[in-house]
């Protein structure tokens, strides 16, 4: 098995103004001086709004914090009111987009086919793509959890080549564990996602798939990260909540040494 470099990335959803968002960035800095974060990627998804702003930050005071995005357009332009490309994001140094969350599925409608547009569009400008895939609590209680992960991962992932399959992060989100602080166990969440890397190994070949950092999201704490991230197919979080509190993100990024 390779080694898989660990990713740490905070959604802020919509939450936090430009202003605030400076402030988290500050003192989420501050915090993770306290704490060991060496060898691992730490990114920030701010709202569109707040992107510049923190962009500045980190390259003025060279913070060790990439920049993501929450969502996307398939276009590079067009007459899509309100949108913003994968073209204007990657000229903001934006490095991560998250693609197909589940919030973006069920409140906006996306489906698999939208959610490959994204992907697609977010490989072609350069960045990578961290692709959400979860099921719902009726899914997991009529046993349909692999099968809903699988469909959703061949769907997104339809004509992605191989080289650009080594660039991408799968985040594994249970919808019922997200926002909800209920967290799937440890073992739950790594047959989940061990089946994520058995279908990307369908796709791609297991030296592909075992390059492939694959994430778990829901409801991810300081109390809960630890155990998480010593299972051998979890190789980071993406995290929600938390991630909006800078002491608690900074706990979570540095669970190695605690
Ligand atoms: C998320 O929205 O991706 C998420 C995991 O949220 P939370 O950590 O709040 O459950």
């Amino acid at each position: 098995m390779s080694e898989r470099r660990p990713i740490i990335a905070g959604n802020w959803k919509m939450h936090k103004d430009h202003l605030e968002a400076i402030q988290l960035v500050q003192k989420l800095a501050y915090h993770l001086e306290e704490h060991d974060y060496e060898g691992q990627d730490i990114v920030v998804c701010p709202s569109f709004v707040a992107l510049r702003a923190i962009q500045n930050l980190i390259q003025a005071d060279k913070l060790p914090i990439e920049l993501g995005a929450q969502t996307v357009h398939a276009e590079d332009e067009g007459a899509f009111t309100g949108e913003v490309s994968a073209r204007m994001l990657a000229r903001l140094d934006v490095r991560y987009v998250i693609v197909g969350h589940s919030e973006r599925r069920a409140l906006f409608g996306e489906s698999d086919e939208v959610v490959n547009g994204k992907l697609r569009a977010v490989h072609k400008h350069g960045m990578v793509p961290i692709l959400c895939v979860g099921e719902t609590l009726e899914q997991r209680d009529a046993g349909q959890a692999v099968e809903i992960v699988a469909e959703q991962l061949r769907g997104s992932l339809a004509g992605v080549k191989l080289a650009e399959a080594q660039d991408l992060v799968v985040a594994y989100e249970p919808v019922w564990a997200i926002g909800t602080g209920r967290t799937a166990s440890s073992a739950d969440a790594q047959e989940l996602c061990a089946a994520v890397r058995g279908v990307l190994a369908e796709l791609f070949g297991q030296a592909i798939a075992d390059g492939i950092r694959v994430q778990y999201g829901g409801s991810v704490k300081p109390g809960n990260v630890r155990e998480l991230m010593s299972q051998p197919d979890i190789d980071g979080a993406l995290v929600g909540g938390a991630s909006l509190s800078s002491e608690d993100f900074a706990l979570i990024v540095g669970h190695r040494r605690r």
